[in-house]
């Protein structure tokens, strides 16, 4: 008689996995910087499983401690350049050197992450039926010749430069989205991020508003970059995470903008530097690298309206958080 046996001893393996997620996520590059926030934010909802692939290179586990033994996290070193076969549901697709140093420092394996990489992370959606998303970069426009960038414009981009593995890498990555996208239905998801900035950055990665902090904080001179009227728009990254969220779950392919329209020069930026965290440090202007580009500011019209997206923190209260952050890092505290 069926009904009457006793209910079966739950299995020890069964009730280990007290967690039902609904949604298994990978995000390639989550030890780095944006992909450690990233992580952050999508192991907040109980019904995400989050599974890190990195290979260290410019990321760090210290970037993920808060997650290690958690049951819905998973973290696994490996090299995007090489086939991954995992079960996933979704894919946010970061790794990829994102700092002129470190991206210059071994340009053939820059543009290997962005071409094979990608194309790995691809095969891997269609074969499991996942979206994905991709993060690219204001970079794809080059040293614009259009200001401010909207999504429309191809940009102005030196294919043998030095920084070509980068930009380059992330337009053939795009190009390879969109026709996995056309032959093979893979939903995907493009995101072209323009500089981001707060806590957990690389503080030794040469990225301007990380050099800046670390400077005025080790109270060395600021080094502006000729000629120093060059412009950026810098994102807090929480706000850029939201974005990339909405992205993900929203039904636009994309490419769509993400940035903080804000735009400083770099001489601007070292002033509100100084102003708001070492009064006494130097400005000093120093030589600067080849293809820098002159301005960049994102048009987000396409974000508000396919999103509902925008950034809500300014410059003046970003660089104040991510100061806290690098003095812990730095052991060194503010004199009062
Ligand atoms: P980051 O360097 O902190 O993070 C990149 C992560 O990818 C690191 O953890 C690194 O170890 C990992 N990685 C690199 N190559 C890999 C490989 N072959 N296999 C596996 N992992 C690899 O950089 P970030 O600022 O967090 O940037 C994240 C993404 O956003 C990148 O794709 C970058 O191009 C894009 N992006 C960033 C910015 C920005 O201002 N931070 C601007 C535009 C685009
Ligand atoms: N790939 C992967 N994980 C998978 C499926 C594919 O890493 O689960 C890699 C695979 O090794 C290949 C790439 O993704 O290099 C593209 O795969 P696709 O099936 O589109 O192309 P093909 O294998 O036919 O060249
Ligand atoms: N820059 C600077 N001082 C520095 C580092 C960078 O003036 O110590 C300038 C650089 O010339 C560029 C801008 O800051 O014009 C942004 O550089 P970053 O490397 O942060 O990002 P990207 O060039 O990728 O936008």
């Amino acid at each position: 008689n069926v009904t009457s046996r006793p209910p079966p001893n739950p299995s020890p393996l069964r009730t280990a996995k007290f967690f039902q997620a609904n949604m298994r996520i990978l995000v390639t590059g989550g030890a780095g910087f944006i992909g450690s926030h990233l992580v952050d934010r999508l192991m907040q909802n109980e019904k995400n499983e989050v599974v890190v692939v990195d290979n260290y290179f410019t990321g760090s586990k210290d970037n993920l401690k808060q997650w290690f033994g958690h049951p819905r996290f998973e973290l696994i070193r490996h090299d995007v350049t090489e086939p991954l076969l995992i079960e996933i549901d979704q894919i946010y697709h970061l790794a990829c050197p994102a700092s002129p140093i470190f991206y210059k420092h071994n340009p053939v394996k820059t543009i290997k992450t962005n071409v094979i990489g990608t194309l790995n992370m691809l095969g891997l959606a269609k074969r499991v039926g996942a979206r994905i998303l991709l993060t690219s970069t204001s970079e794809v426009y080059g040293d614009p010749l259009v200001h401010p960038q909207d999504e429309s414009y191809w940009g102005n981009v030196n294919p043998i430069g030095v920084r070509s593995c980068y930009d380059e890498g992330k337009r053939v990555a795009e190009t390879l989205m969109f026709d996995y996208h056309r032959q093979h239905g893979i939903e995907i998801r493009i995101a072209r991020i323009f500089n981001t900035y707060g806590p957990r950055m690389n503080i030794d990665d040469g990225r301007v508003v990380s050099n800046f902090i670390a400077q005025a904080i080790r109270n060395e001179p600021l080094t502006v970059q000729a000629p120093g009227t060059q412009t950026r728009s810098f994102c807090y990254v929480s706000d850029m995470v939201d974005g990339l969220i909405r992205l993900m779950e929203g039904n636009n392919t994309g490419p769509i903008n993400l940035g903080n329209p804000g735009e400083f020069t770099m001489l601007e930026l070292a002033e509100n530097v100084k102003e708001l965290i070492n009064p006494e440090v130097k400005i000093i202007h120093v030589e600067n690298t080849p293809d820098d580009p002159r301005q960049r500011k994102p048009v987000i019209s396409k974000a508000k309206e396919v999103l509902g997206w925008e950034p809500t923190i300014t410059l003046r209260e970003g660089l104040p958080r991510m100061e806290e952050d690098f003095r812990k890092r730095l052991g060194i505290l503010r004199n009062e």
